[in-house]
């Protein structure tokens, strides 16, 4: 990580990793200012949606293509990685020019001709596990991308609904234990955004994820939650976020040293 924007799983077993950035890029400008301050706190992986797959179709659906030249900019300029979630096989070619990893969503984890034109590609692949996937489902999942010769998953829990209310999803800690003990070589990346839907849970269910066994984590960020595009209520503020991945980094470390005793 260090010299290029290149992202490989080897990277995580390396080192502890926080993909942070906006759940929508909703304007150059704001991309970059985030951007400028994520990367003043240590982060060297960008996150920021282009085409968002929303429930409601009458909600912001992403800037598209448009946004391409705004985010390659940005993470060029601040020498960052890039993950951006493709939503659709034929955005593929256009879009491996300028995402470092390409992130598949929960809505898109049963999509297999996705998982297979991904598989052909030579970058990695972020596969969150869908809604109501079983952890089976989810490997076999991962399965379709291997099976094209891509051997870069990252797996992405991101909780799963369950009869809680209190909270979106339910962020399913044993998955994170189970994966990471069963599932294979690859990085295990929690996402308690998404997980809880709740600003106010994100920091603690950051940490229980690096003590399950988390290599890395997916933080959304915005400079003024409350004016976000999307996911509103699930966003951290830079002050905030400043604080997760000073205790997460932490945590990491003494987890690691506490597994190689
Ligand atoms: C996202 O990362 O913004 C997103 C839409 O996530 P998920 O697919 O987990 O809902
Ligand atoms: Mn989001």
């Amino acid at each position: 990580m260090a010299t290029s924007t290149q992202i490989h799983n080897a990277d995580f077993s390396e080192q502890f990793h926080i993909i942070a950035g906006p759940c929508s890029i909703e304007s150059k400008e704001q991309f970059w200012d985030l951007a400028e301050q994520l990367h003043k706190i240590g982060v060297k992986l960008l996150r920021g949606g282009i085409f968002k797959l929303r429930t409601k179709p009458d909600t912001f659906q992403g800037h598209g293509s448009i946004a391409y030249s705004w985010a390659k900019e940005v993470k060029e300029h601040f020498n960052m990685g890039f993950v951006s979630e493709v939503t659709d096989p034929r955005q593929i070619s256009d879009m491996a020019d300028v995402v470092d990893c390409f992130q598949v969503g929960a809505r898109n984890m049963y999509n297999y001709p996705l998982l297979s034109e991904l598989g052909k590609v030579k970058k990695p692949v972020l596969l969150k596990r869908a809604f109501a996937a079983t952890i089976d489902e989810w490997l076999f999942a991962a399965d379709y991308i291997l099976k094209e010769s891509n051997e870069q998953i990252f797996l992405c829990e991101r909780g799963i609904r369950s009869f809680e209310t209190r909270t979106r999803n339910t962020l399913d800690l044993n998955a994170i234990a189970y994966v990471k003990k069963f599932g294979g070589p690859f990085p295990v990346i929690a996402d308690p955004s998404h997980g809880t839907g709740r600003s106010d849970l994100v920091t603690e269910m950051s940490l229980a994820c690096v003590a399950a066994g988390a290599d890395g984590l997916l933080i959304e960020v915005h400079e003024s939650p409350a004016e976000a595009l999307s996911d509103k209520e699930q966003a951290i503020n830079v002050n905030a976020f400043k604080d997760l991945h000073d205790k997460s980094h932490k945590l990491a470390k003494f987890m690691r040293d506490l597994n190689s005793y």
